[in-house]
């Protein structure tokens, strides 16, 4: 558990509220070792990304991140920023496929900068390739005069994130669109070319679909119910993940997986919130769906399934926290947000056991 900064330590504490209310009614246990990460390992051991914490990390069965970062540790650079605390722990846990799934149920269309018409359905899960790219591909150079960074993919790093995205395809709508920039870049064409190939030898049950990156960011907008699984490399996921972020109205609302390790890190889309930390006013539903996602990794897709459920229970009622709220509803905190989400989960939970699939899964 790295609770890191801002709200992250008040988000992660429901999320373990939740996960001990879990095992009370069921023969799940967890085991927790916090482990300092972000601005509040860089104060009390002068690195973003303290080697204990890597240790202990590889050393678990996952690991539940919550947000690093703030505005005290905004002027350090390079490898002293909390940010690149977090490049260092993907990497060290081989962690290549970044998942984030988003979806929009009735009671949160409202919220949405869309139209609820066009987003009421959504249900899409994007595929980022998180450890290659330009954002790892070297040389990279700056000379105050011209900079450059590389971006750079072998066959066997876009096979092994493509077969993520099929395989998840399979348990969901059964269709993966590709998304790069084939008609400009050598990276795409390749990226393009394995895909097919890898569709054609191994999945060709799939539907696959093709699309460049500047197609998709604006398909995300006027139509985003058509996507299923998007696969695509770490810089472009990155942006669309975070357009596809907006659809259902809050950051608070979103969850996040990397996998392809030993060991899965499961952490929210949003960052560290300084403008409400220590004040109660954090939507704690991405975290708590972060671990949703890490109880589905561990193969516990029933208990994963009944959070879901009680989140979207939950977001059916009349409870919402600051980001989400609007007139005619009721204000709550993150631990009252946290306790309903957790009574609404129970409810779904059979003692050693759980009673049926939910049929509303996500929000
Ligand atoms: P942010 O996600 O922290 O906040 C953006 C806005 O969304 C803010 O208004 C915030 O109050 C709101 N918000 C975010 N999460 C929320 C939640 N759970 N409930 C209610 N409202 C929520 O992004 P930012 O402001 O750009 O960044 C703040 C700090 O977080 C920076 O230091 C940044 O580097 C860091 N950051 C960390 C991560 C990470 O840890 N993975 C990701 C993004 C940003």
């Amino acid at each position: 558990m790295l609770p890191g900064d801002g709200i992250g330590p008040e988000v992660i504490a429901e999320s373990v509220k939740l996960l001990d209310a879990i095992a009370a009614q069921t023969d799940l246990e967890f085991n927790y070792t916090e482990a300092l990460a972000g601005g509040a390992a860089i104060d009390k051991a002068g690195d973003p990304m303290p080697q204990k914490t890597l240790e202990l990390c590889k050393s678990s069965d996952a690991v539940l991140l919550a947000a690093v970062g703030g505005p005290k540790w905004d002027d350090l650079t390079g490898a002293m920023r909390p940010e690149s605390g977090l490049l260092k722990i993907r990497k060290e846990l081989g962690v290549f496929a970044n998942l984030r799934p988003v979806s929009v149920s009735p009671s949160l269309a409202e919220s949405s900068p869309l139209r609820p018409s066009e987003v009421i359905g959504i249900d899409l899960l994007t595929v980022r390739e998180l450890t290659g790219g330009i954002y790892f591909g070297q040389p990279v150079g700056n000379d105050g005069n011209e900079a450059f960074n590389t971006m750079r993919y072998s066959v066997g790093e876009i096979e092994r994130v493509s077969r993520v995205a099929f395989d998840k395809a399979r348990k969901r709508r059964n269709k993966v669109t590709s998304v790069d920039k084939a008609n400009v870049l050598e990276v795409s064409r390749l990226w393009r070319d394995t895909v097919k190939r890898l569709h054609a030898t191994e999945f060709p049950d799939v539907e696959l679909g093709h699309m460049y990156i500047d197609n998709a960011a604006m398909q995300m907008v006027i139509r985003p119910r058509q996507f299923d699984v998007i696969l695509t490399e770490n810089l472009f996921g990155d942006i669309l993940s975070d357009v596809s972020a907006t659809l259902g109205g809050s950051l608070g609302l979103l969850p996040s997986a990397s996998i392809g390790g030993r060991v899965g890190l499961f952490e929210p889309v949003h960052g560290s919130a300084p403008d409400i930390a220590g004040q109660g006013k954090a939507n704690p539903t991405a975290m708590i769906l972060s671990a949703a996602m890490m109880l589905e990794e561990l193969g516990e897709a029933h208990a994963a399934a009944a959070v879901r459920h009680g989140v979207a229970s939950a977001m059916g009622g009349n409870s919402r926290t600051g980001d989400l709220w609007h007139e005619g509803y009721r204000r709550v905190s993150t631990s009252e947000m946290g306790a309903l989400i957790r009574e609404e989960t129970l409810n779904h939970l059979h003692p050693k056991g759980l009673k049926q699939e939910p049929a509303i899964t996500g929000v």
